[in-house]
Parts: structure tokens; C-alpha cells; sequence
């Protein structure tokens, strides 16, 4: 089989806010090493750059009682997942460096009228106003580059990864990585002495989800590192926000208690939601609905999260929630998929366990669990980016370049590098069962899926395969806290 090979001394996969910051303290740590980054375009992509909203929050605790803050708050949220304590205090310590070295790269960060940094309150922490924002991500993405380019990183565009290529020898698990050109499908192998993984998160997974499309995103991360032999962490919390699914536009629960909505029940009546409440519930929604104002995403076990789930109750065979507004007009809105809290377990440099093998961004976790405070994510890319490409270039510095496995890996690049025609009809299958019965902690039927996921191991060519591995690992998780005693207790549960 004919492929087309590179090599380097570190290798970044994937070019979000994580990716390039792993890319550049890579190149700055190891002056000589060769430092390449794989993008699929060379634009902006992923939730970082090419996020619909076009700004992003970013939790930058002032001082050490801020800090503390911050790490007690990520602790707590933390619940029902896991998160590590070593590593929610080293993003709280370190955020103020990693925000002055975005400034000074010229980002835009939002300022008042007399130049001061504009503070808001993140999601989940409504009381502290930790979080400051930057727009303009075109124009973060040019700078990320132009520093990249700078420290003489190489930028390979074009290439989708496929999968980790297997090393042997001196403790190195993963010796580069296997990708595909995604002009005409060739196989391309990048061998490297430290792969540093920035793929981003599994929202791509869900038919209705934030980070599609243009994003260049295909939510391969989780089945890329498992195969590798990556433990993975939290992987069943992704973040749903609910919005119209027609346009992507926020949509407040809150609506379904105004006076002259109505929603159409599953059964297909349609009714006022007070209706379906018993008087108990009636009397709680006030107080939970309150809570629930505090953040976008729904949470994972918070007392509000049973607003969600009331909701998600009233979600069709589709996945849809038809909701009629006091003037008549009908609109369907979804949980949308929006970033996930899961990934590789990493330690405080972003290793994985597994030689040769680091990750950060969204698809590593441990420095948040279920739920996290907003703006702790784009933190986290700055703060462990940095850390997992410094860490790849110590590494990389007394190294020589090790042997991969000379099998040809038909698993990840089936026989002969060619898509199945039949993988767009399954990806659409996939996607469509995964929003009816895997979103905000499981919905009916997800024992189901995750077992017909299992039978169809091995189904279809390489894009399915990766998708269902990716899909199956968020199942799994789902499925052991829907069996853990005392899971997701629901108390409004009128409608489901
Ligand atoms: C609408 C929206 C708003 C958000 N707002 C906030 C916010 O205000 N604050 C906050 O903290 N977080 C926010 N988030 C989450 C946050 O933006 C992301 O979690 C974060 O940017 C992820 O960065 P990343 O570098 O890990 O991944 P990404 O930015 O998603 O980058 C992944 C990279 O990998 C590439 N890639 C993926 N798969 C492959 C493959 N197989 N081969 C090659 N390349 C591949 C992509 O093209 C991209 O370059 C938001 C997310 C969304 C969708």
C-alpha cells in the first residue's frame, strides 16, 4: 500500500486554542526540535476558532483567594464525575500567566469605556466575576499562527488523523500517527517522538450539536485515544445547551412556565407545562428555575438538573421539543451538543500513561468533572496546552526517532484507503439515535443503543468506525452512572 510519510520531533494534532498552544511551547521549550502541526484546514476551526458566537470566556482568578475560589467551585461541580484536585490547582494558579501571554499576543479582550478589563460571572459561579472574554477569534487565530510560524513550528494542512501508530521499544506506546489527506483520501504516516493529542471533544457525535459544519471537527478523539490504550475520564458529561434547532439560538427553559406557551406531548396533545406538573412539582419550580438561571449548560446531579430532565420528558421520537409561544408560532428546540467534560485522564503535564502519548483541550479531563465553570475550558487549553508541549519537547530532546509497527493499519484506514459509500447514510444513523437517547446523562433506550453499537463493531469503512468507537465510549460511561445506587433521582417526572 503506497503512503506518503513525514516525520518530526513532536507532533500536535489539531489546531484549536489547545493545539497551537501546545505547538508553541513545544517549539519555545525545544529551540532545534522539529515541531509540526496537523490541521484539516489551515483557517480557523474547532470550538476555539471557529465558534459561531465569535468570543470565548476565560475564568482568570485575581489573586490566591480567587484562586481558591475557583479550585473549591471545580471541585464541587465536579460531582457526579471526577476531577483531580492537583490539577484544578495548578489551572487556578496559573491562569493570570497564561491571560497577560494572550494579551500580549495581541488578543481582544473586552474593556470598558475607560480601558479597564470588563469582568463577568462564568456559568455555575454566578457570584464571582472570574471570567473576562475575547472576540475577534479570526483574528486569534491569525495571531496563534503568526507566533507559531515565528518559533519556526511546521503547519501541515489538509489531513485528517486517523488513528495513533503503535511504537515499540523505550516505553514509547505511540510513535506518531497515522492520518489521511483529505484532498483524495491518501494515507499519510507521521512518525514522531512525542504526539501531543488537541482533537477536541465528542459534540460532533449528536445530530444536533454546536460544533459541526465548518468547524472541520468530527468528534474522533475519545475511539483515537482509547485505541491507543488511553484511560478516559467523565466521558458521558457533555454539556447540552437547549436551543432552536433550526437556527442554533439559545433557548430558555424559563419559557415553557410564561403564561400561553404550550408545548406538544409526546402522545401529540397540546398542553399548558403546568399542566402536566403535579402541585409538589408546581411549588418547586420557582426555586429551581432560579438555580437554573445561573448556567447555559445543564448540570449533572444539581438539585436544578430536574428541569432538564422534566423537559427532556417531553422530547418526541426525534429528539425534538415542540413549543408554541403565546402568539401561536411553533418552534422545535433540542439539547444541543456543545462541548464535552471528558477525555483522557491526564496528570499535571498532560500525559496519558500510555509512552509517547499526551492530550489537552477538550478531549482530556481531570481538571474539571460533570460540570465545570464556564470559561474553564478555553483556561484549560492555555494552561495544560502549554504544559503537554512542554513536556513533549523535554521528551522528545533525548530521544531518537522510534520504530512503528510495520503493519498496515487496515483497522484505521480500512483496505485500501478509501471511504464506504454507505458511511454518510450510518453517520446520519448514528448521530440521530445518539440525540434520541445519549443526551443530558441517557434518555430511554440508551442501554439499547449502546448495545447495538457493540454488534455493529467492525460495521462500515473507516469514518463510521471511528465515530461508532467514539459514540460507544459516551454510551459506556452513561450506562455505569445510570447503574451507579442513587443516580440521577428525577423528581419531576410528570411528563416523561
Ligand atoms: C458555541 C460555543 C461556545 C463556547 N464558549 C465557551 C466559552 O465562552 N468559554 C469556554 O471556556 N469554553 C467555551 N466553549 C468550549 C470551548 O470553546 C472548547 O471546549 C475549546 O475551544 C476546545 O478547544 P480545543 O483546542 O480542545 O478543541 P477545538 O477548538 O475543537 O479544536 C480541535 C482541533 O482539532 C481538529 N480536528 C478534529 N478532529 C480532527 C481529525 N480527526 N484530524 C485532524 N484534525 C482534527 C479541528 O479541526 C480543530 O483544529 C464553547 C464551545 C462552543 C461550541
Amino acid at each position: 500500500m503506497q503512503y506518503h510519510r513525514e516525520e518530526a520531533d513532536v507532533l500536535v494534532l489539531g489546531a484549536g486554542l489547545a493545539g497551537m498552544r501546545a505547538a508553541w511551547a513545544a517549539a519555545q521549550a525545544g529551540p532545534g526540535l522539529s515541531v509540526a502541526l496537523v490541521t484539516a484546514l489551515d483557517g480557523p476551526t474547532g470550538s476555539s476558532f471557529a465558534n459561531p458566537n465569535n468570543m470565548l470566556g476565560m475564568q482568570v482568578p485575581c489573586g490566591p483567594e480567587q484562586e481558591d475560589r475557583l479550585v473549591r467551585e471545580t471541585m464541587t461541580l465536579a460531582r457526579p464525575g471526577q476531577a483531580d484536585p492537583r490539577l484544578a490547582a495548578i489551572l487556578a494558579r496559573e491562569a493570570w500567566d497564561r491571560y497577560r501571554e494572550l494579551e500580549d499576543l495581541g488578543l481582544r479582550f473586552r474593556r470598558d469605556g475607560i480601558g479597564q478589563l470588563e469582568r463577568f460571572a462564568g456559568c455555575f459561579s454566578p457570584d464571582a466575576s472570574g471570567a473576562v472574554v475575547f472576540t475577534s477569534l479570526a483574528q486569534a487565530h491569525a495571531a496563534f499562527k503568526a507566533r507559531i510560524l515565528e518559533l519556526g513550528v511546521r503547519i501541515i494542512p489538509g489531513l485528517r488523523a486517523r488513528g495513533l501508530a503503535p511504537g515499540r521499544g523505550n516505553g514509547i506506546s505511540v510513535a506518531g500517527a497515522w492520518l489521511e489527506d483529505l484532498s483524495d483520501r491518501t494515507p499519510v504516516l507521521i512518525r514522531a517522538k512525542a504526539v501531543v493529542l488537541a482533537l477536541g471533544g465528542p459534540a460532533p457525535l449528536f445530530a444536533f450539536n454546536l460544533s459541526r459544519g465548518r468547524r472541520h471537527a468530527w468528534g474522533d478523539s475519545y475511539a483515537i485515544m482509547e485505541a491507543a490504550g488511553a484511560r478516559l475520564i467523565n466521558a458521558g458529561y457533555l454539556q447540552f445547551l437547549w436551543g432552536d434547532t433550526a437556527t442554533g439560538a439559545f433557548w430558555f427553559l424559563d419559557e415553557l412556565g410564561r403564561p400561553g406557551v404550550k408545548v406538544q406531548a409526546p402522545d401529540g396533545r397540546i398542553l399548558a407545562v403546568r399542566d402536566l406538573l403535579s402541585r409538589e412539582d408546581r411549588d418547586a419550580l420557582g426555586g429551581l428555575a432560579e438555580a437554573r438561571r445561573s448556567h447555559c449548560p445543564a448540570a449533572y446531579g444539581l438539585p436544578d438538573a430536574a428541569l432538564d430532565r422534566f423537559a427532556a420528558g417531553l422530547l418526541n421520537s426525534q429528539g425534538l421539543l415542540k413549543v408554541r409561544d403565546a402568539a401561536g408560532a411553533w418552534r422545535s428546540v433540542a439539547p444541543l451538543a456543545h462541548a464535552g467534560n471528558g477525555g483522557a485522564r491526564v496528570d499535571e503535564w498532560g500525559r496519558t500513561g500510555v509512552g509517547g502519548l499526551s492530550a489537552c483541550g477538550e478531549c482530556a479531563s481531570g481538571m474539571h468533572g460533570a460540570n465545570r465553570v464556564g470559561g474553564a475550558m478555553v483556561l484549560a487549553t492555555q494552561v495544560f496546552g502549554r504544559r503537554a508541549g512542554e513536556e513533549a519537547a523535554r521528551r522528545a530532546m533525548g530521544l531518537t526517532l522510534p520504530p512503528v509497527g510495520r503493519d498496515w493499519p487496515e483497522e484505521i484506514l480500512g483496505s485500501r484507503g478509501r471511504a464506504d459509500a454507505g458511511d454518510p447514510a450510518r453517520l446520519a444513523w448514528l448521530r440521530g439515535n445518539m440525540q434520541r437517547c445519549a443526551v443530558l446523562g441517557g434518555r430511554p433506550g440508551l442501554s439499547r443503543l449502546h448495545d447495538r453499537l457493540g454488534e455493529m463493531e467492525g460495521l462500515g469503512g473507516p469514518d463510521f468506525r471511528l465515530a461508532l468507537r467514539s459514540a460507544r465510549a459516551v454510551t459506556a460511561a452513561l450506562v455505569q452512572e445510570e447503574a451507579r445506587p442513587g443516580s440521577t433521582s428525577a423528581s419531576m417526572t410528570a411528563a416523561a
